[in-house]
């Protein structure tokens, strides 16, 4: 089955959501594909940082112009996704004064607003900092939510006519008398709403031209015409703390290493990271000894953080980039910048365009660049407007205070929804009357559970990555039930169970590098509440047999005559 488009995009990660955002925008019709989820890559395992440059602002101060510009763009158009935290870099005794002083410089160089702290008023914005950290700079660092993000930017192009298909996987490029003319999709049964693709089926898509955003699996999708595109895909490690132990970004002041950087998100903080190539972005070990890592680095700053409770770690995989003949043998050193790969400039094979590299923070400008790319390519003359665009749901932000009075609900469940749902706090809130609590460690209400359900159907952790729903500090223990519960009377029980599962493994798959202290206790207490008491280590709906609710009526089956089983039958 064929079907035509005038422009492909593969992967549905910051990048190519920001690039079907902005071609449709231009009017131009453009097809989106994601292999799994939106943020199935490495935008849905990041740290949540929106850089303010200052990271970047010795090494490499063209990149963290960048960052500062779209920084002040994000807050703009995407507030409902930003959290403003404020970030600090951080001064210990064994870190060098000279590279402090070439921080600063470099942050004003770079226009990054820069304030130094002294030792005693960093501790006054953030008490746990350690009593030895000498002095600090001030910048404006955020929390961002990668997931609202890019669903922010799919939803707008689809508003504007765009198709986006989940659980899409290009499983070839169709290549005719040496050009790329599209490629060969075959649909998934992933779960969510399918507007138009039918689980199982091979749909061959024709386009004017294809932009490959596959991040670090950019380099397969080249293969399949022969294309060397040479990513080097490298891991990194985030620890997730149990709460907030800093509000505002903490970064280890020195120039480069593992384990530097501390961002509060939502009600966690999140540590991070390393940074090991890997060969395959899929399959590639994750190790002890980078938790125990960043745990014991980043308590040099923060020394609560060693007997805090750790909740999981999970790891993604950075896209980066090599251009031929650099052959950096570390991969700290390779560019964190992006590169537009013209295949028709580079290889003579026309077609296709690949993104490769680059970071979340700049996902808009590279998709700017990109999409100018493509439209002078296509004969498109429609200029870009998505720096001032402002994403659905981050409109009328005061409809943010305005619906905390309204519902009545406690200030902080009410703020952090509203936070999540922006302009549609109202509409949403409205639909559901009673209106509990269902994850009480995250503060999600049933009416945004089942929002999410209207959207992602059976799915619950695209349930869970919309509203945060289990991933607070019982990580599900109290709450994925409850969340299946609401698939009811809508789906049948064995969709509920086979969802609730699907949570739970996912839930399961960090928490294995958690299993110690209190998050160790809280796993046996899941396990002792869903696997014993809940039935589910022996779920007797998951037999053929029938369940014999008369022998629970009769009591035990070798109860003698007129004891518990006499008594249970004639009682009343
Ligand atoms: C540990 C770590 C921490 C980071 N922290 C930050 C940070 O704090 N701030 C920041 O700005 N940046 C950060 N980054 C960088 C940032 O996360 C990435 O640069 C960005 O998310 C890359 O987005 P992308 O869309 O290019 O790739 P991805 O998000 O990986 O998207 C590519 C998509 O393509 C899909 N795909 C692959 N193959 C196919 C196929 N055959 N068919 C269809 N779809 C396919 C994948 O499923 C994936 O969803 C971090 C990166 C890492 C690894």
């Amino acid at each position: 089955m064929g079907t035509r488009t005038e422009v492909l995009v593969i992967g549905g990660g910051s990048t190519g959501c920001g690039v079907v955002r902005d071609l449709a925008r231009r009017g131009v019709d453009t097809t989106l594909v994601e292999k799994g989820t939106l943020t199935n890559g490495t935008t849905g395992r990041m740290h949540g940082l929106l850089h303010s440059g200052g990271r970047y602002a010795v090494s490499d101060q063209a990149s963290a112009r960048e960052c500062i510009e779209e920084n002040r763009v994000l807050r703009d158009i995407a507030g409902h996704c930003v959290e403003e935290t404020g970030g600090l870099f951080v001064k210990r005794p064994e870190d060098d004064e000279e590279y402090f002083q070439e921080k600063l410089q470099g942050c004003r160089d770079c226009d990054i607003p820069a304030e130094v702290l002294t030792g005693a008023e960093a501790r006054e914005r953030e008490p746990y900092l350690a009593k030895d950290v000498e002095k600090a700079i001030a910048v404006p660092d955020a929390a961002v939510d990668p997931f609202r993000l890019c669903v922010a930017n799919a939803v707008d192009a689809e508003n504007h006519g765009a198709r986006v298909e989940t659980h899409a996987e290009v499983t070839d490029l169709l290549v005719e008398g040496g050009e790329i003319v599209g490629a060969e999709v075959t649909h998934e049964s992933g779960k969510g709403p399918r507007e138009h693709g039918t689980p199982g089926e091979v749909e061959e898509i024709y386009a004017d031209h294809v932009v490959n955003a596959a991040g670090a699996w950019a380099g397969r999708i080249g293969d399949h015409a022969d294309l060397d595109v040479a990513v080097r895909p490298s891991k990194g490690v985030m620890t997730v703390m149990n709460t907030r132990q800093v509000d505002t970004v903490v970064n280890r002041c020195r120039p480069k290493g593992d384990a530097d950087i501390i961002v509060p998100h939502e009600t966690a903080c999140i540590l991070g990271t390393t940074d090991e190539e890997v060969g395959d972005p899929e399959d590639y070990p994750e190790e002890e000894w980078e938790v125990d890592l960043v745990i014991d680095t980043l308590s040099e700053l923060v020394p609560i953080l060693q007997e805090a409770r750790t909740l999981r770690s999970f790891w993604g995989v950075r896209p980066l980039y090599e251009p031929p003949g650099t052959g950096t043998q570390d991969p700290t050193d390779i560019t964190r910048d992006y590169f537009t790969l013209d295949h028709e400039e580079r290889d003579a094979v026309p077609g296709m365009t690949s993104i490769v590299g680059g970071k979340l923070t700049t996902y808009r400008m590279m998709a700017e660049s990109i999409t100018d790319h493509v439209c002078e390519k296509l004969g498109v003359s429609a200029t870009c407007d998505t720096a001032d665009a402002p994403l659905p749901g981050s409109e009328r932000p005061g409809d943010l205070e305005a619906a905390m009075e309204r519902f009545g609900l406690r200030s902080p469940v009410a703020r952090r929804s509203a936070q999540r749902l922006g302009s549609r706090t109202e509409d949403v809130l409205a639909s559901c009357d009673p209106n509990p609590v269902v994850c009480s460690c995250e503060g999600v209400t049933r009416a945004e559970v089942r929002d999410a359900i209207d959207d992602s159907g059976t799915d619950l952790n695209a349930v869970r990555i919309r509203t945060r729903a289990s991933m607070g500090n019982c990580q599900g223990g109290r709450c994925a039930h409850r969340m299946a519960a609401e698939l009811h009377p809508e789906h049948d029980e064995a969709t509920a169970r086979a969802a609730l599962d699907e949570l739970w493994a996912e839930r399961w798959k960090g928490q294995r590098h958690a299993l110690w202290g209190e998050q160790l206790s809280q796993a046996m207490l899941n396990r002792a509440i869903h696997g014993a008491t809940m039935n589910r280590d022996n779920d007797p709906a998951r037999t053929d047999d029938a369940v014999d609710w008369d022998a629970f009526d009769g009591g035990r089956s070798d109860a003698g005559e007129g004891e518990v089983g006499e008594e249970g039958i004639h009682g009343d």
